[in-house]
């Protein structure tokens, strides 16, 4: 676009310039721009042609005891109810106990995909073969993470199809995520396979379909502390095992639970500072395993208890990318206090199940929209220009009347300004 050559070469305030020159933005708007950009030299360490810093709102989540101690969950979401959602869904577990949880041992994925490959059984077993030159060469890219006590774990060859071969290192990478590193030893491994073998290789990069870094959350309630609106607790218990297996039957449902459940994941996730598309393409391809798109989590009546159950890859770091530099991500950390990466992934997956718990009896009992007008009639007075004063005159209109749409909120706040 004219007036856009060489973007990436200017400076923050250059760049601010060009969008009024090219009559793209206002004066008034750029100076939007720089007011958000609260911290322009760390935006511009982290991206390219950097302009501001745009907001989420962040809040706490409340009531999580976690294998048998309590925590704090800062959670940035835009989402009205999803912090309610968590925070109720996790008072009704911390009545029986808290959530429980176990892991894998947490490693990742890294693979090298070879094409053009003419025997496919004899090629895997060649590079079998060579595992240890070939972990070798992973070790002397990244020596530092051996050093940490971490480092390639294994390597695996898998036939992908006609001519196409995976050449897979599972490796520990400690408290990182570790994209980075792990590449740096793909790139190593790819060269030492090119060079030494004479393969074709077509790329070499990080799996996030990470099934070495699983997780488990899991709950008891006593169905009796289900009971609601006049109906019994095993009703609303077997109803929401029954809403459970529609998910395990039925994509459609499936992928609506699931976005339930990462509703809660992905706030808390953006709040530690990780990669939440790292964690949203791993908890989707994990849905799919069995080739069938399936909820994340089950629940079953077992007796007079309501057993809930999430398993889930969560590749979080406690240190690398952003971690370590947004000051934010530090201070959301010191309120959740968990002591590593592996506390890390143990409070997200107890939040999903939280989550994933609270939306799951809403709709088996009232419904989700009940629970939602509160905020969703603020957003909507908000919306429509109300100002902090107004805004809870528009809503307390609002909830008195049968409908309520941005028309209608128009209408209501024109009524109290006249
Ligand atoms: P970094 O590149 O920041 O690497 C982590 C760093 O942490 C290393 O340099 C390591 O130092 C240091 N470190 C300090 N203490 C420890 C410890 N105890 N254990 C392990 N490392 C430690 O981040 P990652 O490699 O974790 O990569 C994450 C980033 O990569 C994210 O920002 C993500 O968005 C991005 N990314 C994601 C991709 C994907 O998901 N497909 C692809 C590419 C990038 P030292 O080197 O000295 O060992």
């Amino acid at each position: 676009m004219q007036g856009f050559e060489k973007y990436y070469r200017k400076t923050w305030s250059q760049r601010l310039d060009i969008l009024t020159q090219q009559n793209k933005l206002s004066e008034k708007q750029v100076e939007q721009l720089k007011q958000n950009a609260v911290t322009p030299v760390l935006g511009e360490a982290q991206i390219e042609n950097f302009l501001t810093q745009f907001q989420l709102p962040e809040g706490l989540a409340l009531n999580f005891v976690i294998d048998g101690k309590e925590y704090l969950i800062p959670m940035v979401i835009e989402e009205p109810s999803v912090i309610a959602g968590a925070s109720h869904g996790a008072a009704i577990v911390k009545k029986t106990g808290g959530f429980h949880t176990k892991s894998s041992r947490r490693a990742m994925r890294g693979q090298v995909v070879l094409e053009n490959v003419t025997d496919l059984v004899a090629t895997k077993k060649k590079i079998e073969e060579q595992e240890t030159e070939l972990m070798q060469a992973a070790v002397d890219a990244h020596p530092s993470i051996v050093k940490r006590g971490g480092g390639p774990l294994a390597l695996k060859v898998r036939i992908l199809e006609q001519g196409l071969l995976s050449v897979d290192l599972i490796i520990d990478t400690k408290e990182a995520m570790g994209a980075n590193m792990i590449n740096s030893m793909l790139e190593a491994v790819a060269d030492k396979l090119r060079t030494t073998g004479h393969h074709d290789v077509l790329m070499a990069i990080l799996s996030n379909y990470t099934t070495e870094c699983l997780v488990t959350a899991s709950c008891q309630i006593p169905v009796a502390n289900l009971a609601k609106n006049g109906l019994p607790g095993l009703k609303i218990a077997q109803k929401l095992a029954q809403a459970s297996r529609v998910a395990q039957v039925d994509p459609y449902r499936a992928a609506t639970h699931n976005k339930g459940i990462m509703n809660g994941i992905d706030a808390a996730v953006i709040a530690s500072g990780n990669d939440w598309r790292a964690i949203e393409a791993a908890a989707h391809a994990y849905a799919a395993r069995d080739g069938q798109y399936r909820g994340l989590s089950t629940w079953k009546v077992a007796g007079d208890q309501l057993e809930g159950e999430l398993s889930l890859p969560v590749p979080v770091g406690s240190v690398g990318g952003s971690i370590g530099i947004v000051p934010l991500v530090q201070v959301n950390s010191a309120l959740r206090s968990e002591k590593d990466a592996l506390g890390l992934e143990k409070i997200i997956a107890s939040v999903g199940l939280a989550q994933n718990l609270a939306a799951l009896y809403a709709l088996v009992t009232d419904g989700i929209q009940k629970g939602h007008m509160n905020l969703q009639m603020k957003s909507l007075a908000v919306s429509v220009g109300a100002k902090e004063d107004e805004i809870e005159q528009v809503v307390s209109v609002l909830q008195k009347l049968p409908q309520q749409d941005q028309a209608i909120a128009q209408h209501v706040l024109d009524e109290i300004r006249n």
